[in-house]
């Protein structure tokens, strides 16, 4: 779980667009960076599912809450 304020300033790991909490999201269990659920998407397809980050496959789904 991530608590909404902390991703603010964030940018998807792929694509470098801002983190939109109100979107699906995932987190590299590793080095920690976001991503929207499209972007694992195009992970999948394109990097063998690997973080762009640290090569990591321990991307899983983060859910957003509320303080
Ligand atoms: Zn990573």
């Amino acid at each position: 779980m991530v608590r909404r304020v902390e991703l603010e300033g964030l940018r998807d790991a792929l694509t470098s667009a801002p983190i939109d909490a109100r979107r699906e999201l995932a987190r590299c269990g590793d080095c920690l960076v976001f991503y929207h659920a499209d972007s694992v998407a195009a992970l999948a397809a394109d990097h063998g599912g690997r973080c762009v980050g640290c090569g990591s496959r321990d991307i899983a789904p983060a859910r957003v809450v509320d303080d």
